[in-house]
């Protein structure tokens, strides 16, 4: 019988922020995962494969358009199995470089899958076949989330994809249907598409990205047309039948003609907790009705000894997100009075142009009837932008108009997933517009859009003209 203070189940960012920070504090920690180091979805088939796949297609873009600029590299020629290469070396560099800060901390890593027994004890089925016992004082679920795939795009064919088969790369083919218009349709559309497949995105709701700001969406749709072959809105694909030339789709919507032949689909329509952990039922801790865990703002459940976090828990389902939470449950396992109560969760999608939110959007202050005041930059005035030639860019402010307060920032651009993070402080330090406006920031930057949208807000920037109305 294993016995320690706090198990981790899931070696996801969460689950491994968590269980490092537990022994960080002097707690003794295991850590159970059925990968051979912990990463999870993140690091071993979600953000780092796909961020790795997104370098190599901004520089199939770069190289293409360099001959504006004066140097013309050819059409490039790309080499599947070197890039593949290349992809799994960047995974496996983080994952062993988990493995290492596991045994740096002495966590005891267990590879397999968790079953709970009750409320202090899980039973644990290893990879090599070997069975455990393991009594805790506390633990952390933290079990993620899966693709959920409804039933009519549910297809038995190699050549209908989940984001995890459509990052192995399996040949980049010469018609490719995305379905769902969101973060991973939206990303790995962009690897296929520069890859040089023709690329159709379907979306079901009147437009890409539902939920983040139209203004910043606009401006990713507008270059969208230039990279992809056709995006769909207001569609729904109706049936996918496989045949020996391709997959044969049917569409429901402002679409001719209602049935076309893609040589591969990508189902990307979102995806479910991970909640059907084996014996949870024998425990207090409860699901909601979408499935996920239920959890206070400590990210306690229902149950006291137990403690979920991440995917599993809700939404935004993001990394960063997950480690924060894993990082406050440990805290409070430790006796500290703390709580995941952040102003602002930075969210990216790493398109090209990026897209990326923080805190208030103005979508959300609209629904909630809320007085906000709107100040923006656009990237054509910004000097950085025009050296990169990459003008198609908008850095907005959401402020409170009585306090001048920051309460979030949307931004739109090439690497606005960059640039958000001093959103982030700003929101969480509650900078106001006078504070953006009087830090100086260096010049040529993209950074400076930010202090220019604060000067905006009192009509006074150096590169837009727009005097303050009223
Ligand atoms: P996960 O990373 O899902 O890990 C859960 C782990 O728990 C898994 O390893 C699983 O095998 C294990 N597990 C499940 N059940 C058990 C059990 N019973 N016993 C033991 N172990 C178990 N987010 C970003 O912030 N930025 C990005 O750029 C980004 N890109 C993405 C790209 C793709 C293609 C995908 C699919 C997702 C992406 N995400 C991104 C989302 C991100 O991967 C998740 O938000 C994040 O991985 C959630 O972390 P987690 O710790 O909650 O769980
Ligand atoms: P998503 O929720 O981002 O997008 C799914 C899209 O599919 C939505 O626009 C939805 O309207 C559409 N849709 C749903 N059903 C449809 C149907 N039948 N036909 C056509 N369209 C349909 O989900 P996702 O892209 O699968 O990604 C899942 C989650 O993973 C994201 O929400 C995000 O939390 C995380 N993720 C994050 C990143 C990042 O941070 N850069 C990248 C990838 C994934």
């Amino acid at each position: 019988m294993i016995s320690v203070q706090v198990v981790v189940v899931g070696g996801g960012p969460g689950g491994y922020a968590a269980a490092f920070l537990a022994a960080d504090l002097g707690l003794s920690t295991a850590l159970v995962d059925p990968e051979p180091n912990p990463g999870g979805v993140c690091v071993y088939r979600g953000c780092i494969p796909s961020k790795a796949l997104l370098h190599v297609a901004k520089l199939v873009d770069e190289a293409r358009h360099a001959s504006d600029w004066g140097v013309d590299f050819g059409e490039p020629k790309i080499d599947l199995a070197k890039l593949r290469a290349f992809k799994d070396k960047v995974v496996k560099k983080n994952t062993s470089g988990t493995g290492q800060l596991v045994k740096y901390r002495k966590v005891q890593y267990l590879q397999g899958l968790a079953e709970i027994v009750d409320a202090h004890r899980l039973t644990l089925k290893l990879t090599d076949g070997k069975e455990e016992q393991l009594q805790f004082e506390h633990a952390i679920l933290a079990t993620g989330s899966l693709p959920a795939i409804p039933p009519t795009l549910k297809v038995n064919d190699p050549r209908v994809m989940d984001s995890t088969a459509a990052l192995d790369l399996p040949d980049i083919p010469k018609s490719l249907l995305v379905v769902g218009g969101g973060y991973i349709g939206l990303e790995l559309g962009t690897v296929y598409a520069e890859l040089g497949s023709a690329v159709t995105v379907v979306e079901m709701t009147p437009g890409l990205l539902p939920g983040a700001d139209r203004d910043l969406v606009d401006v990713l749709a507008k270059r969208i047309t230039h990279t992809m072959k056709s995006v769909l809105l207001n569609t729904k694909v109706t049936q996918m039948k496989p045949e020996s030339n391709g997959i044969r789709v049917s569409f429901e919507g402002e679409v001719d003609p209602k049935e076309q032949l893609f040589d591969r689909v990508l189902v990307a329509v979102g995806r479910q907790p991970n909640s059907k952990i084996p014996g949870l039922e024998k425990t207090q801790v409860q699901v909601d009705q979408r499935g996920f865990i239920m959890i206070d703002e400590q990210r306690r459940t229902h149950e006291p000894t137990i403690f979920a976090i991440g995917d599993v828990v809700g939404e935004p389902m993001l990394a960063h997100k997950a480690s924060h939470e894993g990082r406050v449950a440990v805290e409070v396992i430790a006796g500290e009075n703390v709580a995941f109560t952040p102003r602002a969760i930075p969210a990216v999608v790493f398109t090209d142009p990026e897209l990326a939110w923080a805190g208030l959007t103005e979508t959300q202050a609209a629904k909630e009837n809320r007085k906000i005041t709107i100040a923006k930059f656009p990237w054509g005035a910004s000097g950085r932008a025009a050296t990169l030639d990459r003008t198609d860019g908008l850095t907005k402010l959401i402020l409170d108009p009585e306090s001048e307060r920051l309460l979030g920032v949307g931004l739109v651009g090439s690497g606005a997933g960059e640039l958000i993070a001093e959103g982030v402080l700003a929101i969480e330090m509650g900078a106001t517009a006078t504070d953006l406006k009087l830090t100086i920031h260096p010049h040529p930057t993209l950074t400076e859009t930010l202090m220019e949208s604060a000067e905006v807000f009192f009509g006074q920037a150096t590169h837009v003209y727009r005097p303050k109305r009223g």
